[in-house]
């Protein structure tokens, strides 16, 4: 049976109280084998822990601070990754990153919190789940600051150019998540992932956003990873099994992970 990875999902969160369970039960039966929940701060962090451990094996928790939740507060909310990172099995230290797209108040401190939290990683041999948004500079500026480190992780939520994956792939063994904005009208994305290597994609939702076409306008949710393997599919001119087949492997390889047959 054709299997899906959905690497970056948030159904841990409050928009899915009601119906936790059942989201969860509908990405079982739509393929999706297993789920990554991304970290963001302290006020979703007792939800995260709480909702993957009902679904050991299936759901992976992470940790890290996201960069919109880096304000006034962020010296408090990185002391709490550094305080909880060893506590528990966390399977990749994310989402972190730089967005300077709802506000550049705190880029000097996006920027420290974002490096800080790369040397964690790569201290623990765990793999990084990046968000980057409307920072390009930045970006490069913290990724040149580590070169001389070897770190793996992902770029999550991928619709840069093939000129940007080629160059973020030069800073380490980086893998590219791609998801909904694959089915909007107008993306450039389906052109630049039919050239890049489908050993370097994941597939991934980032529910309850990025909606992907035709459920744009909805709360996102991980049972719609098919659909975005669908139109990779076509892009790349292959089968959705294949598609299914390596993106999921290359999960596997990256978190760490051993997905569940059957
Ligand atoms: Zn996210």
């Amino acid at each position: 049976m054709t299997k899906f990875v959905d690497t970056h999902s948030h159904i841990y969160g409050p928009e899915f109280d009601e119906d936790f369970e059942e989201t969860v039960a509908r990405a079982k039966t739509a393929g999706v084998a297993a789920l990554v929940f991304p970290g963001i701060d302290t006020t979703y962090y007792g939800r995260l822990v709480e909702r993957s451990s009902k679904f050991p094996g299936y759901a992976f928790p992470c940790i890290g601070l996201h960069p919109t939740s880096v304000g006034e507060d962020w010296e408090k909310e990185m002391q709490f990754v550094r305080d909880h990172i060893d506590e528990r099995k966390y399977f990749a230290i994310g989402e972190i990153g730089l967005d300077g797209h709802w506000s550049t108040e705190f880029m000097e401190q996006q920027k420290k919190v974002f490096r800080e939290q790369m040397i964690m990683a790569y201290e623990r041999n765990m793999p990084v789940i990046i968000h980057a948004r409307d920072a390009t500079e930045a970006l490069y500026e913290v990724l040149d600051s580590l070169k001389g480190i070897v770190l793996h992780g992902t770029f999550h939520a991928f619709s840069g150019s093939f000129e940007t994956y080629r160059r973020l792939s030069g800073y380490g063994d980086f893998y590219f998540g791609i998801g909904g904005v694959l089915t909007y009208k107008n993306s450039t994305l389906p052109e630049t992932a039919a050239k890049m290597p489908l050993d370097r994609l994941l597939l991934e939702t980032d529910s309850p956003y990025l909606t992907p076409v035709p459920h744009r306008g909805e709360r996102n949710e991980s049972s719609y990873i098919p659909i975005i393997a669908e139109r990779l599919a076509l892009a790349k001119g292959m089968g959705i099994n294949e598609i299914a087949d390596i993106t999921t492997s290359n999960a596997e390889k990256l978190f760490g992970i051993d997905i569940q047959t059957g």
